[in-house]
């Protein structure tokens, strides 16, 4: 299937929509609504007449059905406009590589910069593609530009073939999604549909409905802190007492270096040390939320034994929910998955299946009332100046979404 995927992917991925942490604001950077108001006019000339953008800079669309299939349900595709904060997202300079043979791919910005097919395994299904690059500097966006570009790509495909029967299609593009705020200012409501997929995975042929579930436990140690001239008997360090906190967490097992599959774990991630108090925050995660509660209450006791060591010390904790493993909502409707296999297949492919050691914007808009599985989209090395993804993945993502809105729009609920 020919489509407008690349020349499109080319476009987006010059924009600089990197998004930020320390930002306040909502979007998180400024660049983003640049984007985010040249695709309404994108879809607007694609005849997507309410193509609009909220105060928040969410961009919503609706692709109108077919003749016949008004009652059909609603579905919508989302993906996300940022691009990491981990890594330089200006001047991004797109480079392709025609007739990939397996060779090593050079970067030209930088000559340490080189995509070996034997670092990159994936790449072996790719020969004879057309490979996009960042130009060694910079990320390249496929996450999740690819994304953005497929499901453009996909509407336009639609219009242009009114004879593939199809429901009310739902359209957004989001912000922030790479700073955990993505899910933020989502207007489930408004947006109307029964499910949605997000389009942000990986090689092609994968289909993720399963998440983290995911809490933080701040840890937070209390100690006493004098001159320490004159601090003999008196001077209680709680960076000491969080130092053998941290010592005596799980390192052989249940730690991010040790776990992979289905296993959960306990990540100590940042520390605020000083004196007369040191936080540590650990990152608690498992596919099964009860053990959330398991692995919490060991980190509980662990803390106490500590303090029970260090006398005249003290801790407390806070907990915060981050988000939830959104198999627990998609099994409740077998249908979003299921038609999504479907597609897949249809379009050639066998689906592949893999929980998500991590979350994505589904995983909350799963729990907020919209069931959202995640398609690939063809992103590989995210985050990374080593970023790529293939034309043929993409055309791919493209047919899967045709194919999605094909099934829906059979279906009578
Ligand atoms: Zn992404």
């Amino acid at each position: 299937m020919d489509t407008s995927a690349l020349d499109r992917f080319l476009r987006y991925a010059t924009y600089d929509t990197r998004s930020d942490e320390q930002s306040t604001t909502f979007p998180s950077t400024p660049g983003q609504l640049v984007l985010l108001r040249d695709l309404v006019s994108e879809l607007k000339a694609l005849g997507l007449d309410d193509a609009a953008i909220d105060q928040y800079g969410y961009v919503m669309a609706t692709v109108p059905p077919t003749r016949g299939c008004e009652h059909a349900p609603v579905i919508g595709f989302i993906a996300h406009v940022d691009t990491s904060p981990e890594m330089p997202g200006h001047d991004v300079r797109p480079i392709v590589h025609r007739h990939y043979d397996g060779r090593d791919l050079l970067l030209p910005d930088d000559p340490s910069a080189i995509l070996r097919l034997p670092d990159n395994p994936a790449l072996a299904a790719q020969i004879g593609n057309t490979i996009v690059t960042a130009s060694g500097l910079t990320l390249l966006g496929s996450d999740d530009k690819a994304g953005v570009a497929e499901i453009v790509a996909a509407v336009e495909y639609l219009q242009q073939h009114p004879e593939i029967p199809h429901g009310r299609v739902r359209i957004a593009f989001t912000p922030d999604e790479e700073v955990g705020r993505g899910a933020n200012h989502f207007d489930v409501g408004r947006f109307g549909a029964i499910c949605a997929y997000t389009l942000d995975g990986g090689s092609r042929g994968e289909l993720e409905f399963e998440s983290f579930s995911a809490d933080a436990i701040t840890v937070k140690f209390k100690g006493f802190n004098t001159h320490p001239g004159y601090a003999k008997g008196r001077m209680v360090n709680a960076i000491r007492v969080a130092a053998d906190f941290v010592t005596r967490l799980p390192r052989d097992t249940m730690s991010p270096e040790t776990t992979d599959g289905y296993e959960g774990y306990l990540h100590p991630y940042q520390l605020q040390p000083s004196v007369d108090c040191t936080t540590v925050k650990v990152l608690v995660r498992d596919f099964v939320t009860p053990k959330l509660k398991e692995k919490e209450a060991y980190v509980q006791r662990l803390a106490h034994e500590v303090v029970r060591d260090h006398p005249g010390s003290s801790v407390e904790f806070v907990i915060d929910e981050s988000y939830r493993n959104m198999r627990e909502v998609l099994e409740r409707h077998p249908q979003v998955v299921d038609y999504a296999r479907q597609a897949i297949r249809l379009a050639g492919m066998e689906p592949i299946e893999k929980p998500i050691r991590g979350g994505t914007d589904g995983s909350r808009l799963s729990f907020m009332g919209l069931p959202t599985p995640n398609l690939f989209a063809g992103e590989h090395n995210f985050h990374s100046r080593l970023e790529w993804v293939s034309a043929e993945d993409m055309d791919k993502a493209v047919e899967v979404i045709v194919r999605l809105c094909e099934r829906w729009g059979r279906t009578n609920l």
